[in-house]
Parts: C-alpha cells; sequence; structure tokens
C-alpha cells in the first residue's frame, strides 16, 4: 500500500514554525505579518476559504483583516480599495479572492496590487518571475504541492510528470515548478486524446481538473506518485479528482481528499505573507 502524504499533518509542522517565525518577527520589528483578504459578494465557498484564511492566520499569530463588500461594488471602487492597502505601511500581504463578479475585470485588479504584497503569487511580474526561475512569490497551491513532494524526499529529477489540467493557478505553475526541478513534464487538458496512456507512462500525476474519477486505478502505474488537488462535492462528500480507494494501494505516494492539498494552499499563504512581511522590512 501505498503511503499517504497528509497534507493536514504537514500543515501542522509547518504552521508550528511559521507561528514561532512570526514571534520572531515581532521581537525584531515591534509588529507582525499582516494579512488583507478582500472578498466581494456572497459565495459561501468563497465565503468559508476566506474564514479559513483569516483562522489560520490568526492562530500563526498574524494579524488579519477581511474588507467584505456586496457584489455591487464597482471595479474602480475595488481598484480604490487595493490602492489604500498597497499604501497602508501596516499591511503587507494583500489576497483578493476570486472569483469576482463578472463586471469586474480580474486582471485589472490583480495587476493593481502592489507586487511586493502579492501573497497569491498572481501579479504577471510574480508569474514572470517564476516563469524565468527568479525569486518570485508562489502561488499557494502549487507551492504547497512542492512542499509535500519534497516532505517524502521524491525524486522529481528525470522523473516523467504528468499534469493535468493547465490553469493559470495550478496546472501551468506546478509543471513549470516541476521542470525546474528537472523533471520531464506533459500537460494533459480536456482536449487531450488517450489520456490513460499519458497517465500510464507517468511517475508522477497532479490531477487538477475538478472532475471525479478522472484518474483511476487502470491508468496509474505501479508505484507512481499521485497528487490530488481536485475538490468536487459528490453526495455531500468532498472527493477529488482521483480514485483514492483503489490507486493508494498502486501509488507509491498518495494525498487524499479532504486533507491533502487544500491545507497546504492555506500553509503556503501563511509562508507567503511572512515572506512578504519580510522582503518589506528589510527594503
Ligand atoms: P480550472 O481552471 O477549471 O481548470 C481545470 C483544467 O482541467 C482545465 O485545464 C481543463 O482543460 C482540464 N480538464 C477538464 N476536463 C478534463 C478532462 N476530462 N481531461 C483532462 N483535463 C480536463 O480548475 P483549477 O482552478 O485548476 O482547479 C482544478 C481543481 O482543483 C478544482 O477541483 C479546484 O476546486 C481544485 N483546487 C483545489 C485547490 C486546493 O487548495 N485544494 C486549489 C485550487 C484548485 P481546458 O483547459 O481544456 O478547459
Amino acid at each position: 500500500m501505498g503511503e499517504i502524504i497528509s497534507g493536514k499533518e504537514l500543515s501542522k509542522e509547518i504552521r508550528e514554525q511559521v507561528k514561532q517565525r512570526v514571534s520572531e518577527l515581532k521581537e525584531t520589528y515591534g509588529k507582525v505579518p499582516h494579512l488583507a483578504v478582500v472578498l466581494v459578494g456572497e459565495d459561501p465557498a468563497s465565503q468559508s476559504y476566506v474564514r479559513g484564511k483569516e483562522r489560520a492566520c490568526k492562530r500563526a499569530g498574524m494579524d488579519s483583516t477581511v474588507i467584505l463588500k456586496n457584489d455591487e461594488i464597482t471595479e474602480d471602487e475595488l481598484l480604490q480599495i487595493i490602492g489604500t492597502l498597497n499604501k497602508d505601511d501596516d499591511v503587507h500581504g494583500i489576497l483578493v479572492q476570486l472569483p469576482l463578479p463578472k463586471h469586474i475585470d480580474e486582471n485589472k485588479v490583480i495587476d493593481a496590487i502592489d507586487i511586493r504584497k502579492d501573497v497569491d503569487g498572481f501579479h504577471p511580474l510574480n508569474v514572470a518571475y517564476m516563469h524565468l526561475g527568479r525569486d518570485a512569490i508562489l502561488p499557494a497551491t502549487p507551492k504547497g504541492i512542492l512542499t509535500m513532494i519534497h516532505s517524502k524526499n521524491i525524486e522529481l529529477k528525470g522523473k516523467d510528470a504528468l499534469i493535468i489540467g493547465r490553469s493559470n493557478i495550478v496546472g501551468k505553475p506546478v509543471a513549470m515548478l516541476l521542470m525546474k526541478e528537472h523533471a520531464t513534464v506533459t500537460i494533459a487538458h480536456s482536449r487531450t486524446q488517450d489520456l490513460k496512456s499519458k497517465c500510464l507512462r507517468a511517475d508522477i500525476i497532479v490531477a487538477a481538473v475538478g472532475r471525479p474519477n478522472t484518474v483511476t486505478t487502470d491508468m496509474v502505474k505501479d508505484g507512481a506518485v499521485v497528487i490530488d488537488v481536485g475538490v468536487n462535492r459528490v453526495d455531500g462528500h468532498l472527493v477529488g479528482d482521483c480514485d483514492f480507494d483503489a490507486i493508494k494501494d498502486k501509488a507509491s505516494y498518495i494525498t487524499p481528499v479532504p486533507g491533502g492539498v487544500g491545507p497546504m494552499t492555506i500553509t503556503s499563504l501563511l509562508q507567503n505573507t511572512v515572506e512578504c512581511f519580510e522582503r518589506i522590512m528589510k527594503q
């Protein structure tokens, strides 16, 4: 049976280290990292994500502010809020919870965030730095996935990695980060033909689709590493994109849903907030 990489357990350890770091920073600078989260509208999933982020910040000893706006806010008003947070010396990280209502151009809003405070790593300059292999704030989910892989000393060099999904927030950055660590990367998407044969060649599969049972046990080779990013609700239960129960006997390592990549995403966000704080303080 494969080893389960518990994002929940790993997160506990890392969040403890973050808490420790925050108290050292408080000693040094007399203040703690402060994350400002902007939430527009009343989407229950977004509200729950934001609550989770706020709770995690508080537990790590950081400050967090949630700015709630109803979905009638104009693009200009939202840009003004970002401008104010950019200028506020007591705010070190800015996160705008996506998606935004249709009348607001997400790109404009992301572009407006001060890159030094871009804890999500979505600003185009941060994305460019990451692609160039330069020092960058990494997007939280891909960073969390890499942390999970590193936590088990899983060799990436020369391995075949298949990323299923090509979104800007998961698939593409994961592909880039795995390539940087010398994996040979294939990216699959909705138009990919014969996904099964591509999966069967892979030493590492990262599934980021949003469709249950996209990866079944007959698609996984013995000893493969399976990272399941998907979050799907089936009959009131959360499941990933992979058939966990069947695949766990075949994989060398597998991440569960829930309790896998999800908690690591928030953990990476905390690390990014500390990183932004440190960079700002050293300027
Ligand atoms: P997304 O933007 O909807 O992208 C989904 C990707 O899957 C697209 O590239 C799409 O291809 C591809 N796809 C769709 N059907 C496919 C199929 N049958 N075969 C192969 N590829 C297929 O989603 P996302 O934001 O990347 O998120 C993916 C999943 O991860 C979702 O379930 C989301 O909830 C979850 N997620 C979890 C976390 C976490 O912290 N746990 C964070 C982010 C996302 P096309 O490009 O051709 O459309």
